[in-house]
C-alpha cells in the first residue's frame, strides 16, 4: 500500500454536535493528526497518552483507557456494569441506535463507574465515553453515577468523576433533564457526610453534564484546551450574531475566570489525582491522631514563640532584636521594601508539595491571592498568601498585592474547603489594601470583605494568620479573622496608610511619617494593645536570602499553634475566636 493511501484511508474527521471536527484515536499503525496534520505513530500515541507528539493535541480517551492511565494496575472493580436504558419516551430508532453503540464499543452505556485505587489510595471512579452518544447523560448514565455516589457516602469514600459530554440525551427528553438534580443531589449528601469529589473536565464538557455533576468538584480540574461551556460555541454565535473570540470556553479561558483550580496535563494527572487523594486521607489530617504526636513532636524546645517572652532575656540574639526596634516610619518603610520576602516565599520555605489552588467560581482567578494545599511538617493544611510580586512585571501582574472582590472570593471558598475537611488554615497577610477600582466596586468589593469578616468568624477549623508586610485596612482584615494574629517584627497593621491617615486628618500626606508614629500601627505597639499575639524577631536588611533564620522561628511558633488548636472542639474553637475579637 502506498503512504498516501494509508492517509487517505484514516483521513476520517469525527465531527460532533458543535460541528467542530476532533482529533480521533489512531487504530491503525499510522495516522494523520487532525489538529496539525502530521503523520504519527499510533503506537507512540498510544504510549504518549494519546497525545499528539507533533502538535501536543490531545485525542480523546476511551473510558477502559482512561481508567488503565489512572488507575493502579488490577485495582478497578467496576460496578453496574449491566445498567441500560429503558427508552422512557420509547423514542424510535433509539434502541436499534444504543445496540449498534453497544456492538461497536463494548460498553453497556456512556459512563463506566466503579472502585480503583489511584498512588495506593481508594476511590469512586465514573468515566464518560465520548463515542456512546457524546456521553450525553441519559437515565442510565445519571443511574450509574448516582449509584457510584452513593456507594461512596456509604464507604466513605472520594469520588473522581471524568466528564466528557455533549449534555442531556435528547432521545430521553424530560428523564434526561432530571439527572441533572439527581446526581447533584447525590453529589451534596456526599459533601455534606464530608467526603472528598473531584471533577475532571476533559474535551468537551458542556450542556447539562457542566451545569451538574461537572461544575460541583470541592476540586475541579481540567485537560488543556478542553472545550468547557454550559452552552455550544455554535448556539452562543448563532444567538449572538458574532464569531467567538479565540480559546473562547477553552480550560485556559475557564481557568482565567475563576471557574477551574488547576490545568493538569495527562502525564501528571495520576500523580496529582495521587496527592490530592493522599492530602484528604482521613488518617493525615491534623485531628488524626497520629499527627498529633507529630505536632507535639515539634512543638517541644525553647523556641516556641510562646515562650518566646520567657526566654528572650536569656537569648542575646533576641535581646540585640528588642534594641534595633525602629521608630514607626521606619517599620513602615521596611514593611514595603523591595526585596523583602513575599507571600510566595514564606509557601515555599515552611511547606511541602503545594498545590495551587485557582478562582472564586464566580468570575476570576485573582493573582493577588495564591492559595491552595500544602503539607506543614506531614500536616496537610490550606494555606493563603496575599501574594505581592518580586518584580516589578510580576507586581504589575499581582496588582501590587491589591486583593479584588474575586480574590477575596476565592480565599473565602478555600478557606470553606478547608473546614469541609478539617484542615487549619494559615494565612499570609500582605497588602497595601483592598483593590479600590471601578471593577472591583461594581463586583462588590465590600460585600466580599464583609463577607470573609461574617464567615471566618465561625469557621470551624483553627485559623492563623501571619501579617509579614503590609497589613493594609480591611483589605488585610478580611484576611486576619483569626485564632491568633501573628508580626513579623517590622511588618505593620492600621486602619489605611500612613500617608491616607494624613491626608484626611491633616490634609497633609507629607506628615506620613508623624501619622505612623500616631496611628500605633507597629507589631510592638499592637501586641501590647492585644490586637495580635505574637512578634516574630527579624534580621536587619531582611530578604528571601537571610529567611531561614525567621522561618526556623515560625517553624515551631506554628508546630504549637496546631498543637493547641486542632485538639479544640469546634464550639470551644468558635467561642475563643469570637472572644477573641469581642473584647476589642
Ligand atoms: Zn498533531
Amino acid at each position: 500500500m502506498k503512504l498516501q493511501n494509508m492517509f487517505k484511508k484514516t483521513n476520517r474527521r469525527n465531527r460532533n454536535a458543535f460541528g467542530e471536527s476532533r482529533p480521533e484515536v489512531p487504530e491503525g499503525l499510522l495516522r494523520k493528526c487532525n489538529k496539525c496534520g502530521a503523520a504519527i505513530i499510533a503506537e507512540e500515541v498510544r504510549e504518549g497518552n494519546y497525545i499528539c507528539p507533533k502538535c501536543q493535541g490531545y485525542f480523546r480517551v476511551h473510558a477502559r483507557r482512561r481508567i488503565d492511565m489512572i488507575a493502579d494496575p488490577d485495582t478497578f472493580e467496576e460496578w453496574d456494569e449491566e445498567l441500560v436504558t429503558c427508552n422512557p419516551l420509547q423514542f424510535r430508532g433509539y434502541e436499534e441506535k444504543v445496540a449498534a453503540l453497544q456492538e461497536k464499543t463494548g460498553l453497556r452505556e456512556a459512563v463506566v463507574t466503579g472502585r480503583a485505587e489511584i498512588g495506593g489510595e481508594p476511590a469512586v471512579i465514573g468515566v464518560c465515553d465520548g463515542r456512546f452518544l457524546m456521553a450525553s447523560m441519559g437515565e442510565a448514565v445519571g443511574e450509574k453515577i448516582t449509584r457510584a455516589v452513593e456507594r461512596a457516602t456509604k464507604e466513605k469514600l472520594p469520588v473522581i468523576l471524568f466528564a466528557c459530554s455533549g449534555g442531556a440525551r435528547m432521545q430521553e427528553g424530560i428523564i434526561s433533564l432530571m439527572q441533572m438534580a439527581k446526581t447533584s443531589a447525590a453529589l451534596k449528601r456526599h459533601s455534606d457526610a464530608g467526603q472528598l469529589y473531584i471533577s475532571v473536565l476533559t474535551d468537551p464538557t458542556t450542556g447539562g453534564v457542566t451545569a451538574s455533576f461537572a461544575m460541583l468538584g470541592d476540586i475541579i480540574l481540567a485537560e488543556p484546551n478542553a472545550l468547557i461551556g454550559f452552552a455550544g460555541p455554535r448556539v452562543i454565535e448563532q444567538t449572538i450574531g458574532e464569531k467567538l473570540p479565540k480559546g473562547f470556553q477553552r480550560s485556559e479561558f475557564l481557568l482565567e475566570h475563576g471557574f477551574i483550580d488547576r490545568i493538569v496535563g495527562r502525564e501528571e494527572q495520576k500523580a496529582v489525582l495521587a496527592q490530592i487523594l493522599r492530602m484528604h486521607h482521613k488518617n493525615e489530617t491534623a485531628a488524626g491522631s497520629e499527627n498529633k504526636a507529630v505536632i507535639a513532636g515539634h512543638s517541644r524546645g525553647p523556641q516556641n514563640l510562646e515562650n518566646r517572652e520567657d526566654h528572650a532575656e536569656g537569648n542575646p540574639q533576641m535581646q540585640v532584636l528588642e534594641k534595633q526596634a525602629c521608630p514607626a516610619w521606619e517599620s513602615v518603610q521596611i514593611s514595603r521594601k523591595k526585596g523583602r520576602p513575599v507571600g510566595i516565599d514564606y509557601i515555599s520555605h515552611l511547606f511541602t508539595d503545594f498545590v495551587e489552588l485557582h478562582g472564586d467560581r464566580y468570575y476570576k482567578d485573582d493573582p493577588a491571592v495564591v492559595g491552595g494545599l500544602a503539607y506543614f511538617q506531614g500536616i496537610p493544611v490550606t494555606v493563603i498568601a496575599q501574594a505581592k510580586g518580586k518584580s516589578t512585571k510580576e507586581n504589575v501582574e499581582r496588582n501590587f498585592g491589591m486583593p479584588s472582590p474575586d480574590g477575596y472570593r476565592k480565599s473565602l471558598r478555600l478557606m470553606k474547603q478547608a473546614e469541609k475537611f478539617h484542615r487549619p488554615v494559615i494565612c499570609f497577610v500582605d497588602t497595601p489594601g483592598a483593590f479600590c477600582g471601578l471593577e472591583a466596586e461594581e463586583r462588590g468589593q465590600g460585600e466580599a470583605i464583609a463577607k470573609n469578616l461574617f464567615e471566618l468568624s465561625a469557621l470551624k477549623t483553627p485559623i492563623l494568620s501571619i501579617i509579614i508586610g503590609e497589613g493594609g485596612s480591611g483589605g488585610a482584615l478580611a484576611m486576619a479573622v483569626a485564632d491568633e494574629v501573628w508580626m513579623l517584627e517590622n511588618s505593620i497593621y492600621s486602619i489605611l496608610s500612613p500617608e491616607g491617615f494624613a491626608s484626611i486628618l491633616w490634609k497633609d500626606s507629607k506628615r506620613a511619617d508623624e501619622a505612623a508614629e500616631v496611628m500605633k500601627l507597629t507589631a510592638s505597639d499592637l501586641k501590647n494593645m492585644g490586637i495580635i499575639e505574637q512578634i516574630i524577631p527579624e534580621p536587619a536588611d531582611y530578604t528571601e536570602g537571610s529567611m531561614d533564620s525567621v522561618c526556623e522561628t515560625i517553624k515551631p511558633g506554628i508546630a504549637g499553634f496546631l498543637e493547641r488548636y486542632c485538639g479544640m472542639e469546634t464550639g470551644e474553637l468558635t467561642a475563643k475566636r469570637y472572644g477573641r475579637f469581642r473584647k476589642m
